[in-house]
């Protein structure tokens, strides 16, 4: 397996050996970023979350969060190159809207490197050039000054240098990619839009199959994605609706509470961040969904640590693995 990885080179922006690898979120909302009193702690930004680790940055998405990502990096790097890699995961709005706002773009010191695969209709050079041109945007992607490289996946494992990434399509609709990090302080699973396949038993997808031919597609599935996850030590994943609001959106791609506790257990990771927020659920009701997380594992008496992704927090990777 490895003799066919595919590694580009590292790119580092930041000393291999600056403790610590960490995450940090940028942006933790689903669909649609919904700034105000309502959302002060989790977040209004859609997706995006900065990985260091190795000496790389990786960033996964590129929503509302990226914006702010880009001033932050312009601070601490000022002079200094930021030579980085984007990781999309697809083509919806709230993951790749905030790019054209993305200051690091505009700086001919930088390097960035892009990668995703193509999507439905659409090659993955389109997904990422198109939106950045008229009449949607003044600015094309080929007068940026940074050095950009737009690298459409085939494969479904590669390296970026010592960081060695797994991908695997996930029930969204259009396609839609999850990647597993793999770093030298731990590995983070990163799922923010997914469904749980137990909608092929009662979607309309599904009733064009027969009822044990659906099960068995939904288990299949199921278990290809827990081997996937499994021992992960953060899982940043799609966790929108409440239980009975999934109920009445069963088909539209996300996932509910329960599900992500239970896809959490199943593949045993260490810490399950629930992650794209309804833009409708103020930090109030995302306190409870997080509440009846935390019920949820107690009653399986098993050691998974649960909590919401929040926008602006540092989860340092070493020491979240020590405890
Ligand atoms: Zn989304
Ligand atoms: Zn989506």
């Amino acid at each position: 397996m490895r003799g066919k990885l595919r590694v580009l080179p590292p790119m580092p922006s930041v000393p291999a050996s600056s403790p610590p690898a960490r995450i940090k979120f940028w942006g933790t909302r689903g669909s649609i970023a919904v700034p105000g009193p309502e959302t002060l702690r989790y977040g209004g930004n859609t997706t995006c979350v900065e990985l260091r680790a190795d000496g790389e940055i990786i960033v996964l998405d590129a929503g509302s969060g990226i914006r702010p990502l880009g001033v932050a990096l312009q601070k601490e790097f000022q002079a200094r190159p930021v030579n980085l890699s984007l990781l999309i995961t697809h083509a919806h709005w709230d993951h790749i809207q905030g790019f054209p706002f993305f200051k690091p773009a505009y700086d001919s010191n930088n390097q960035i490197r892009i990668f995703g695969f193509d999507g439905a209709g659409a090659t993955f050079r389109e997904i990422i050039t198109e939106p950045m041109r008229s009449p949607f945007f003044p600015i094309t992607m080929r007068e940026l000054s940074a050095k950009m490289d737009i690298n459409k996946l085939s494969e479904m494992k590669f390296s970026l240098g010592k960081v060695e990434i797994h991908a695997a399509f996930v029930n969204h609709p259009g396609v839609c990619a999850g990647y597993r990090i793999f770093t030298t302080a731990g590995s983070i699973a990163f799922l923010p839009d997914y469904e749980p396949y137990e909608f092929f038993l009662h979607s309309t997808r599904g009733n064009q199959l027969s009822p044990e031919r659906a099960k068995k597609t939904a288990a299949d599935e199921r278990a290809s994605l827990v081997e996937f996850l499994h021992g992960s030590d953060i899982l940043i994943l799609d966790g929108q609706y409440t239980d009975e609001e999934y109920r009445r959106h069963i088909g539209w791609g996300h996932g509910s509470v329960s599900s992500a506790v239970a896809l959490a257990l199943d593949a045993e990771v260490h810490n399950l961040l629930l992650f794209h927020h309804d833009p409708g659920h103020g930090d109030q009701m995302v306190d409870k969904m997080v509440e009846f997380a935390h019920a949820l594992v107690a009653k399986s008496g098993k050691p998974l640590e649960v909590g919401a992704a929040q926008e602006g927090a540092e989860i340092p990777l070493e020491a979240k693995i020590a405890a």
